[in-house]
């Protein structure tokens, strides 16, 4: 587990990065262009292995920055690009992994290595700026139209705005990403977090198989065609321990990475009721102890 404050860290590095190059003004943000700013090389490759999604190199004080070119979609190639990058600008990353000349890369949130993690995170700061897509966020609505609309305007992959959107949106919100029918990861918002009764799915778990994104992920063909469908389910579907309440689960076929985004979207834990003495007194105490938040 990487602590906050790294991640902290490592997203206003990425700002900086931002500011410094004239890149805060409009989106979308180019990588590509930021590289060849730098004076990095770019070369598009073949990967050795289907899950390398790119690598840096260094030969002299030159750097290089490969990029796999086996998923055909611009919003991966940027992401590779701004992982690839989170290297190059991360203090430790370069002295790390840049030993014996060259590091590839398995990026997208699907690696446990502290490395590509950071460097996933930088990825999706400088790609997802919060500053530019605030707006776009705030104009769309809620579940798949949203991730969809960022992906188009910051021209990164469905996958990474879907992750970030998790981390900024105050809707309650989950993502889960899978492969025919089983899981390989599973993200979420704030408010979906504190749903009761979550039980957290993790890597390899089988997703259920009563909705609709089981149906839908395991037919090959619908998936390559990156279909669309705008279906429903309820929470203990998918959770058995949650609640019985209705869920907007929007699914979508990813093409050539052959996986499946799943977008639920639900109502919501109803904020608990409180005497009004007690709130007023609770009001004071948050107050002087400086964690006041307005209640929404
Ligand atoms: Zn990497």
């Amino acid at each position: 587990m990487i602590p906050r404050s790294r991640l902290k860290a490592i997203q206003q590095k990425a700002r900086k990065v931002l500011a410094e190059h004239g890149f805060l003004n409009s989106l979308p943000v180019r990588p590509k262009q930021l590289a060849t700013k730098l004076g990095i090389k770019l070369m598009p490759f073949d990967p050795p292995q289907v899950d390398i999604s790119g690598c840096l190199m260094i030969a002299g004080n030159s750097f290089g920055i490969g990029y796999s070119t086996a998923i055909k979609n611009d919003g991966f190639e940027n992401f590779t690009v701004a992982h690839e990058l989170g290297h190059y600008f991360i203090d430790d990353h370069p002295s790390a992994l840049l030993a014996e000349g060259s590091h590839y890369s398995r990026s997208g949130f699907i690696s446990k290595d502290r490395f590509e993690r950071e460097a996933d995170t930088f990825a999706a700061e400088l790609l997802m700026p919060w500053t530019l897509i605030a707006p776009v966020i705030k104009s769309a609505i809620p579940g798949f139209q949203t991730i969809k609309q960022m992906a188009n305007s910051c021209e990164s992959s469905l996958v990474a705005s879907a992750i970030r959107y998790c981390e900024v949106t105050d809707e309650c919100i989950a993502v889960v990403v899978s492969h025919n029918g089983t899981v390989e990861f599973m993200t979420a918002s704030q408010s979906f977090k504190q749903l009761p009764g979550i039980d957290w799915l993790r890597r390899r778990d089988a997703v259920p198989a009563e909705v609709p994104t089981c149906r839908l992920g395991s037919n090959e063909d619908w998936v390559q065609s990156c279909a669309i469908a705008l279906e429903g389910s309820l929470l203990n579907q998918w959770f058995p321990g949650a609640s019985h309440q209705e869920v907007e689960e929007d699914v979508v076929g990813l093409g050539s990475y052959r996986r499946t985004l799943t977008v639920l979207v639900t109502e919501p834990a109803p904020e608990e009721d409180e005497d009004e003495s007690e709130r007023s007194d609770d009001y004071i105490d948050r107050w002087q102890e400086g964690r006041f938040r307005p209640r929404r």
